[in-house]
């Protein structure tokens, strides 16, 4: 990106970029220099109506493309994402802040999902019960539901729009994808790699914009299912206006995930999980470890180790390769973030790393910094602990007993991801059983599920039946339609009368 200053994003609609006016428009900033580098435009209903009309218009031919024909896309969809991905990584770091190694990963597990979407025809194969009576059989079909929208959140502009569209739109559906106005250009890459792989125009649109948008997409007659990602009180409004305006609906919400360090753990490698699953993309991760457990005696040693390797850690621009750890996204949410390390100290934790005071490659000038920092000895009623931070704040809460540590992820009203350190299966099995959370980790600090199991947090952190991606996913896109047929064949006595109809 050579001249910041003039990028201009606007909406993907039909197969090609939106060339209305835009009435309201965002900024999109640089984080790591504070400066504006773009402007995004904003969808209002008129924008949304012309991107669902589009994808209204594109389904009919879409759902009646054979199997073959849609994997021939997704094939191709597929070598290309994987030849642009260092130019899609460099679009989201610029953007979100993240390292650029980050941002490649992203894009390596965005891919898995187009990879599992490519399994479609094996997929979509319904069940067959041949002579349920006298030659009469029985079956069902999967169909995809029409047009469907995606709304997604800043901190995976390209992994999280890929746990929806790639299954979406193997399923026969077309697409209308609204991701953070935050960091809107690698969406709008991705629509011009779909276009290059020979998607038909209209299947796959992108609206930016804020809730104007959001709210456009909920009420739209036309949208039958919406997927979000994003905050828990976002979601749990988009899960009841969507289902208010008879949507199917799985809306994915914000994280407190927990690592539960046992007494018999391997101490170094639990260091080097919550260091790498607390700081990585800077906190800003919704299966980041963002409460350390600490069974009793571990909690001085596993502190020590942790603070030997946040010292090491690198804080600088995104595409610096020596940096392992980038800005926070807005000014904002920096100082948000920042103003748990006071709340936390006032009520009684200890700050045991303060990454206000962590220097920054390059110096940093004005960009939206936060170094990894460490508060110990937190306690649920702190606000550091009770609400998401979604930043480089690592908590550590010390507890005397397993039981006090399955206590407290009880009373915790998120259900994301969590994960437990221990060389005792019987207890690392137990835990599996117990635990009231989506998705967890044993010995492994991020467990983010393989795209063909799915993926999805219990509790306030989904609102909805589905999870995204996996066969979850491919149920979620998909209505099922049991048919039940008798075909008279003369040569066999002509007409069966032996069905029972009723019932
Ligand atoms: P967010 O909830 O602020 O925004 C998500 C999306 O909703 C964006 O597209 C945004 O434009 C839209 N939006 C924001 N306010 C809205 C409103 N009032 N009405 C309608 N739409 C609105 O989330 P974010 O800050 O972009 O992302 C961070 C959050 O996402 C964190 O809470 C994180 O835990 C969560 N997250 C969850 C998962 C998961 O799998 N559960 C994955 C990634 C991120």
């Amino acid at each position: 990106m050579t001249d910041n200053i003039s990028k201009h994003v606007t909406h993907w609609i039909g197969g090609k970029p939106f060339d209305g006016t835009a009435a309201r428009q965002g900024d999109i900033y640089d984080p790591a220099t504070g400066q504006v580098s773009g402007k995004v435009d904003f969808a209002g209903a008129d924008e949304v109506d012309a991107a669902v009309a589009a994808a209204k218009a594109a389904f009919p031919a879409w759902r009646d493309a054979s199997l073959s024909q849609r994997t021939k896309v997704l094939f191709r969809f597929r070598e290309l994402v994987h030849e642009h991905r260092d130019e899609l990584a460099r679009l989201i770091s610029a953007e979100h802040g993240k390292v650029v190694s980050d941002a490649a990963g992203e894009v390596a597990r965005g891919l898995e999902v187009v990879e599992f979407a490519c399994g479609i025809p094996h997929l979509l194969k319904g069940g067959f019960s041949e002579n349920v009576s006298t030659r009469v059989d029985a079956y069902s079909i999967l169909q995809p539901l029409g047009v469907v929208a995606g709304i997604t959140p800043f901190n995976f502009p390209a992994m999280v729009p890929m746990w929806m569209f790639p299954v979406a739109i193997a399923c026969g559906n077309t697409f209308v994808l609204k991701p953070s106005e935050k960091d809107p250009s690698a969406s709008v890459r991705i629509a011009e790699l779909w276009a290059e792989a020979g998607l038909p125009d209209g299947v796959f649109n992108v609206v930016h914009g804020d809730k104007a948008a959001v709210d456009g997409l909920l009420h739209h007659r036309d949208v039958r299912a919406v997927s979000f990602v994003g905050s828990t009180p976002i979601a749990r409004y988009i899960y009841e206006t969507a289902a208010a305006n008879g949507k199917r609906v799985q809306a994915l919400g914000g994280a407190k995930n927990h690592m539960v360090v046992l007494p018999d753990a391997d101490l170094d490698l639990a260091a080097d999980a919550a260091v790498s699953a607390g700081f990585g993309s800077a906190g800003e991760r919704c299966m980041a470890i963002s409460v350390v457990v600490a069974v009793d005696p571990v909690g001085d040693e596993l502190l020590a180790k942790i603070k030997e390797r946040v010292a090491g850690l690198r804080i600088g621009p995104g595409d610096d390769p020596e940096s392992e750890m980038g800005p926070l996204v807005t000014r904002a949410h920096r100082d948000k973030v920042a103003s748990y390390l006071d709340s936390g100290v006032a009520q009684g934790a200890t700050l045991a790393v303060d990454g206000r005071e962590t220097p920054v490659i390059g110096g940093g000038g004005e960009g939206f910094w936060l170094g990894p920092t460490v508060l110990d000895h937190v306690t649920p009623e702190m606000d550091a602990y009770r609400d998401e931070i979604f930043g480089p704040v690592l908590t550590i809460a010390r507890v005397g007993s397993y039981e006090e540590a399955m206590e407290l992820l009880a009373g915790n009203p998120y259900g994301n991801g969590t994960a437990i350190f221990t060389n005792d299966g019987g207890a690392a099995r137990r835990f599996q059983n117990e635990v009231e959370v989506g998705m967890v980790g044993i010995n492994v600090p991020i467990p983010v599920p393989m795209a063909y199991y799915s993926f999805g947090g219990w509790k306030d952190s989904l609102f909805g039946d589905s999870h995204a991606h996996g066969m979850e996913g491919v149920h979620f896109y998909t209505r099922t339609k049991a048919v039940t047929a008798r075909w008279l064949d003369p040569s066999h006595g002509g007409v069966n009368l032996g069905f029972p109809t009723n019932g």
